[in-house]
């Protein structure tokens, strides 16, 4: 068998009003929504997914809002920050984007070679980073306002910020296929392999708080499986290590297992398949309420509950 994880999967956070969200990761940041459902654990809560053209492995961000929640706090035991990959090239783009519509941002600065990096936040301050680079050779998603050459690739990396790194560190190399690719300060970014989209940093922050979850924080984390065999087999590695792994539960567009990595913050081991187009075709990804078979019956009472979204693109421009 071989590699049982290949990457990141996706990312999932908290989020506070789901029509801002829906602004901030379609309307400005010019993700895709390929999936508009509802948690699968607490159905009257949307699950926005946003990524590129199909939902790719690697490009996934999603999100619970929910309306009113107080906000968290990044800290240790979170995977505090989420990064995109952008051309280089496109940095004034981005730049001049981000103060169009009144988003604080860094100054730009180096952090590998190759790497400008500009950190910001989304409504609810979630930590995001752009990271302009020409390394990423993945298209992208041009919803048609951002030009294809500006756009949004997918994540680059994510920051996991711990009070030590090395128990996270061995459990990502010794049963999750990584490896530690490069080291800068107190950053060590491991890898299943060397291709943006699949870095995974781990900050080493002893003397920070320790994150507290709320709206604006990362939930969990999913690392890519290529099927249901390599999940098994994942899954068993994960016993041995006593980190005591959920049973693989379906999430219709994937199957999944969680578990609660060392430093507290939950990992999700999620199929690459079977994706975002077995319920809806890929030219309306996102458009309609899809639920899964087991919540069909409560749609009215669903539709009822869930306040609609819509975005108008003209605001965007
Ligand atoms: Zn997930």
């Amino acid at each position: 068998m071989g590699k049982l994880i290949t990457g990141i999967h996706h990312v999932t956070a908290i989020a506070g009003d789901a029509q801002k969200n829906l602004e901030f990761y379609a309307g400005i940041l010019g993700t895709r929504m390929v999936k508009k459902t509802v948690n699968f654990d607490a159905p009257e809560v949307y699950h926005f997914y946003y990524g590129d053209q199909l939902g790719s492995p690697g490009s996934i961000m999603t999100f619970f809002p929910y309306n009113g929640l107080v906000r968290g706090r990044q800290g240790k035991g979170m995977l505090n920050t989420t990064t995109f990959s952008v051309p280089l090239e496109s940095l004034d783009y981005w730049l001049a984007r981000l103060r169009k519509f009144g988003i604080a941002y860094k100054e730009p600065e180096e952090r590998f070679a190759g790497e400008v990096v500009v950190y910001f936040e989304d409504a609810d301050g979630l930590g995001l980073e752009l990271v302009f680079n020409d390394k990423d050779k993945r298209p992208g998603y041009s919803n048609g306002i951002i030009p294809a050459e500006k756009a949004i690739k997918g994540f680059y990396n994510v920051e996991i910020w711990e009070e030590g790194y090395e128990r996270t560190a061995g459990l990502l190399t010794e049963q999750l296929d990584h490896v530690l690719i490069a080291e800068k300060g107190n950053r060590f970014r491991f890898a299943a392999q060397d291709t943006p989209g699949n870095y995974v940093d781990i900050i080493c922050s002893p003397d920070s708080l320790c994150g507290l979850g709320g709206s604006g924080t990362v939930h969990h984390i999913a690392f890519s499986t290529p099927g249901q065999a390599e999940q098994l087999e994942l899954r068993s590695k994960i016993v041995q290590r006593t980190l005591n792994p959920t049973p693989v539960l379906d999430r219709n567009y994937f199957t999944s297992i969680y578990f609660r990595e060392p430093g507290g913050v939950l990992f999700e081991v999620a199929t690459a398949g079977p994706g975002f187009t077995v319920d809806e075709s890929a030219d309306h990804l996102g458009e309609a309420l899809k639920l899964p078979p087991q919540f069909e019956k409560n749609r009215t009472h669903l539709e009822q509950t869930l306040t609609p979204v819509s975005l108008n693109w003209e605001n965007y421009k």
